[in-house]
């Protein structure tokens, strides 16, 4: 299916990748680059799409679904400290998620679809921008050349450190959780150090806004796992002659289901601004990197696992969602798909740490199960 020489081009295609990572919005080149990779082999092109987002298009010239397989282009502002050939050249950027991987296993479909002739409808293979700040999706949802591929069905996969290599972890619905980072900042009035009661300090609210916010996951009313990590928080200026005047808070509202998620999210705005009041400070609270739950449809699972089973591999059906987020939740909320893992080997370093590199031997695998996938819905040469 995909030939020795394919699979080293396309090896040699994800260490380029992984030496010049681009982080989110700026994935220029790398768009360029699978462009020259695979514009040949599509019939159709889409470039730009939300962002530096590009979409290649296999058409069978007839009437059928049209199924969307999509990978992210960006990598994370990490610091890589592996030393091999293909280490990032830039500081403070690098692909520690394996979006590198996941682009190579994209570009061996396309490899294949280029060769093997489909039955009926049309693959797209979407290359989307700014997924680890979870803008991408959103931006490509809205996209007017995006709505009109009209996808019937969407899936991607995720590699995960911690999992036999290349076993396929599947999970009907929830598959990952919703996250979103919220930001909180105090106001009150600075004063001498040496008189506090002249001004307004923002430190007891800060505390007890700290200390409130994180038991907000123990209430009742939430029906699944939630959980508020505080990640950031700064009191005033380092000079010791000042009583502060301000405050932030960062943390980040965690919860396996939607509707957990507003629940949360209205108990932390309601918790901090009552807290707020009773300490005399001006508040202002905004939400960044919201990411809905990845909720897989159970038609589009079932295909997976057919797929896995027809190619012998290896695969597990979880029961409990992850923890993380993936912005691919924009597209279950909206097109029937699914996103799945697949095993990294259980010593590879976990994702987003300064020493994880994605491991080749999945480029193939991945590239096959995409393509079983398609078999499976077109039909074609089954
Ligand atoms: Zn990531
Ligand atoms: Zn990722």
């Amino acid at each position: 299916m995909l030939t020795n020489t394919e699979l080293n081009s396309l090896v040699r295609l994800r260490k380029e990748i992984h030496r010049t990572p681009e982080l989110a919005h700026n994935e220029i080149q790398t768009a360029k680059r699978l462009l020259e990779y695979l514009k040949s082999k599509s019939d159709h092109v889409i470039t730009n799409i939300g962002g530096n987002g590009i979409a290649f298009i296999f058409d069978s010239g007839k009437p059928g679904a049209t199924i969307l397989f999509r990978s992210e282009l960006d990598a994370l502002p990490i610091m890589e400290t592996n030393v091999f050939k293909h280490a990032s050249v830039y500081k403070n950027v690098s692909h520690k998620c394996g979006h590198d991987g996941h682009m190579t296993v994209l570009a061996g479909l396309g490899l294949i679809l280029s060769k093997e002739k489909l039955n009926s409808g049309k693959i797209v293979l979407l290359y989307q921008p700014a997924e680890e700040t979870g803008e991408g999706a959103e931006l490509v949802l809205n996209d007017e050349n995006f709505l009109k591929l009209q996808p019937d069905f969407i899936f991607a996969l995720h590699n995960l450190p911690g999992f036999p290599l290349g076993k396929i972890i599947i999970k009907n619905e929830h598959f990952a959780a919703a996250s979103k980072g919220m930001i909180i900042k105090l106001e009150g009035k600075t004063s001498h150090a040496a008189e506090p009661e002249n001004g307004i300090s923002p430190t007891n609210g800060m505390i007890k806004i700290i200390d409130m916010i994180q038991k907000l996951v123990s209430t009742s009313e939430l029906k699944d796992f939630a959980l508020i990590t505080i990640i950031h928080a700064k009191l005033g200026e380092r000079a010791f002659g000042t009583s502060p005047g301000s405050a932030e808070i960062m943390c980040t509202l965690r919860s396996f289901r939607n509707d957990d998620m507003e629940i949360l999210t209205n108990a932390a705005v309601e918790t901090a601004k009552k807290i707020a009041v009773l300490e005399y400070l001006k508040i202002n609270i905004k939400f960044t990197e919201v990411f809905p739950a990845t909720i897989n449809d159970p038609e589009c699972t079932g295909i997976v696992k057919k797929a896995c089973e027809k190619l012998n591999l290896e695969y597990e059906m979880i029961n409990a969602p992850f923890k993380w987020s993936e912005d691919f939740g924009h597209f279950t909320d909206k097109i029937n798909g699914a996103l799945f893992g697949i095993g990294a080997g259980e010593n590879t370093p976990s994702l987003h740490n300064p020493n994880y590199d994605f491991p080749d031997e999945l480029i193939e695998t991945g590239s096959k199960l995409f393509y079983q996938i398609v078999k499976e819905i077109t039909g074609s040469n089954v």
